[in-house]
């Protein structure tokens, strides 16, 4: 049996004692899903949020109950019991596509937070499975609902025969986590660079059409008061004879 739960035991003394700053420790314990369901755009500003004071522990449905006892454990302050408000807790999953259903209209390629798909514009779409954090925004995207999230059956194995084999487990299974999680995290601030850059260079161009367009019209209203000048002078030359 595959059990989720344990992964995170004792991960809020492994991020204290990890360095870097009290965002970073408490970044590093959040699950990198970039769900929002925190109401938040993205782990890193719960994080924020969480050490400013502007945000509680429990508010992060993926990293569930063991994810706000590690929030505690590291804050050094009272555990709270996660609020379901902000939604339930969910085995880890991924998103597969329905490829004989797909249209190819990217919508869910542009609501990705992590880039984990790849195709274009009315080409068959598919998920990175290595690179999909399971966050589910693609799926109210899709216009003809060929999205399925499946779950991934990750977590330890047990029961254990002692503990020495129990913590080599857990050792090996929060290393592996941590690993995807800088990864997920490392996509998420790649993808928002981009869509930055992105927006940048849109409004440069804009900019640019925009000086063109004045100057052209500039040029057209001197060239027409060119005109109307000549013109008046033809017409008075013609009165005066
Ligand atoms: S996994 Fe989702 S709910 Fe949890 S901190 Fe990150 S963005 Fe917020
Ligand atoms: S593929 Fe869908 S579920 Fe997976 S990370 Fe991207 S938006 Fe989230
Ligand atoms: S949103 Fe749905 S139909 Fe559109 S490309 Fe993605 S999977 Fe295909």
């Amino acid at each position: 049996m595959k059990e989720n739960f344990l992964i995170n035991i004792g991960l809020g003394y492994a991020s204290k004692f990890s360095g870097g700053s009290l965002v970073d420790q408490v970044d590093a314990i959040l699950p990198q899903t970039q769900c929002a369901q925190c109401d938040f755009q993205g782990c890193r500003p719960y994080a924020e949020a969480i050490v400013r004071g502007d945000a509680q522990i429990n508010q992060c449905p993926p990293g569930g109950q063991v994810g706000v006892d590690a929030l505690a454990e590291l804050l050094e302050i009272e555990t709270m019991t996660l609020n379901k408000e902000h939604g339930e807790t969910k085995p880890k999953r991924i998103a597969v596509v329905d490829e004989k259903i797909c249209i190819g209209c990217t919508l869910c390629i542009k609501a990705c937070p992590v880039d984990a798909f790849i195709g274009s514009s009315k080409v068959m779409t598919q998920v990175v499975a290595s690179e999909c954090t399971g966050c589910d925004l693609c799926l109210p995207v899709c216009p003809v609902d060929c999205i399925d999230m499946i779950e991934t059956n990750e977590g330890i194995e047990t029961p254990f025969l002692n503990y020495y084999q129990f913590y080599d487990a857990l050792f090996e299974k929060q290393t592996e986590e941590s690993i995807q999680r800088e990864k997920a995290r490392n996509r998420f601030n790649f993808h928002e660079k981009r869509i930055a850059r992105n927006k940048k260079e849109r409004a440069d161009l804009l900019q640019k059409k925009m000086v063109a367009l004045t100057e052209k019209m500039t040029k057209n209203t001197a060239q027409k008061e060119k005109i109307d000048a000549a013109m008046r002078r033809v017409s008075e030359s013609k009165a005066e004879k």
